[in-house]
């Protein structure tokens, strides 16, 4: 079942975001010669805007009844973190039926066993990599607080707590006084927080990944600055066109475009229903210290987060495709958590829109093509990219080199949407 191949083979990689770049630093581990293709600057796209947060306690996905309550009526109104365009529903309904579908409750249970299976081997699949390319320096470990306005929020969440801690989150639980002498700057309008004190997070993604980028590059690794338009097989091998019509030749092909992978063509031939969830941020410069740990305001699921850069708050979900601009009123409601959170008024730095790669059951796509040979997947992340980028490269690298995965991949194939 699983063949040895020489691994002096040439393996191509379509993407260097956080996947792109971890896949590739675990085949160069197991001697391929490897390539990147992106034309963008390494960690540029999803990447780089996030959460900054080790999220190893997300297994619940948010396609889950008890997330996305349609009884809610907060649920669609402005003030809601989920954000549904209507003429995207109207163009993308077999998608938004499927990510409904999986809302059933035998269907979260699923997901959640597998993205757990996963977030479980989150250190083992990041650390080597940011140990090798001796980045550690970016990480904090002050842990993470969720925060609720009242008791009845709080109850809300508990059972999605207890089934975070089934799969081996740790919390403690605060009160008001607690959540101040934790958090001073935050407004003392939290009744209730949850402390997660072994979460880590990344003070900076993007120069994360510039950092493993250059590890690759002084590891013998290639760069092509180019976007991948499509893969042809013929007699004499596998040709990666580019979209300016030059091509590469490789033996192996893994596709790690992020919400984009999908215009591969090539990719499309399994027909992967690819969406994706886009999320925001706003930034304030010199802000960070008003912080010391990721902080998420439950009930808009909104992040606040210190790192280089100064302050990032980031997070909702807004279902409009990859194509339509920045929705204003999203910003404003970043921006009035600001306030209500912190007393923030003044104009954020900058603002960012990104695109989070989701598939209807909120798995990744782990594995081999089941159509396209020698080309292998490794998208889909959604909410849990940053922390699921290592353990994606370390099975990527075992399935390109015929060996047997370290762990049960079959959840995260490319077959389940046949
Ligand atoms: C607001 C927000 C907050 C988030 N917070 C967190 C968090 O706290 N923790 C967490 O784990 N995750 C978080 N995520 C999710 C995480 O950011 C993504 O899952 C992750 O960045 C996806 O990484 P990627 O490498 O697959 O994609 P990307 O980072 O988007 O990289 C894809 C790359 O592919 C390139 N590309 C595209 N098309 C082609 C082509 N045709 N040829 C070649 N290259 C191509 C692009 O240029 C890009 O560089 C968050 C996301 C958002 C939007």
């Amino acid at each position: 079942m699983y063949p040895e191949l020489d691994s002096n083979l040439h393996v191509a990689i379509a993407g260097a975001g956080i996947v792109g770049v971890s896949c590739a630093l675990w085949l160069q581990e197991k001697g391929f010669k490897v390539t990147l293709i992106d034309k963008n600057d390494p960690g540029s796209g999803a990447t780089s805007g996030c959460a900054c947060t080790l999220a190893t306690y997300g297994c619940i996905p948010v396609n889950d009844l008890e997330v996305l309550d349609p009884s809610s009526r907060s649920l669609f109104g402005v003030d809601s973190p989920l954000r549904i365009d209507p003429w995207h529903v109207f163009t993308h309904l077999p998608w938004l039926i499927a990510f409904m579908k999986n809302c059933r409750k035998p269907k979260v249970e699923y997901t959640t066993r597998h993205l757990a299976s996963l977030l479980g081997k989150t250190s083992e699949g990041l650390m080597p990599l940011i140990k090798r390319a001796g980045t550690e320096g970016l990480l904090s470990n002050t842990g993470f607080l969720d925060l609720y306005e009242t008791q009845s929020e709080f109850e809300h969440g508990l059972p999605k707590q207890r089934r975070r801690a089934e799969y081996g989150a740790r919390f403690q639980e605060l009160d008001a006084r607690e959540i101040q002498e934790l958090e001073p700057a935050v407004k003392p309008t939290f009744h209730r927080g949850l402390l997660y004190e072994d979460i880590v997070h990344v003070k900076h993604p993007q120069k994360l990944v510039e950092n493993l980028f250059e590890h690759f590059l002084a590891s013998g690794g290639q760069h092509i600055r180019e976007m991948v338009q499509g893969l042809l097989h013929t007699e004499d091998g596998m040709k990666i066109f580019m979209c300016s019509k030059r091509f590469l030749r490789a033996n192996r092909f893994v596709i790690c475009a992020g919400a984009h992978s999908r215009k591969i063509e090539g990719c499309d031939v399994e027909r992967i229903p690819l969406g994706t969830e886009r999320g925001y941020h706003i930034q304030f410069a010199g802000l960070e210290h008003l912080v010391s740990r990721p902080i998420c305001w439950n009930r808009y699921a909104f992040y606040a987060v210190p790192m280089q850069l100064g302050l990032r708050m980031a997070g909702t979900v807004e279902i409009s495709g990859l194509d339509k601009p920045k929705t204003p009123e999203r910003i404003e409601y970043m921006k009035d958590k600001a306030n209500r959170m912190f007393g923030l008024s003044e104009q954020p730095d900058s603002d960012w829109l990104g695109f989070r790669p989701t598939l209807p059951d909120a798995l990744p796509v782990i594995g081999a093509s089941t159509k396209a040979p020698n080309t292998y997947y490794a998208f889909g992340h959604q909410h849990l990219g940053l922390t699921l980028a290592g353990i994606t490269g370390k099975l990527i690298s075992e399935i390109v080199a015929g060996e047997k995965p370290s762990m049960d991949i079959l959840p995260y194939s490319a077959n389940r949407f046949k």
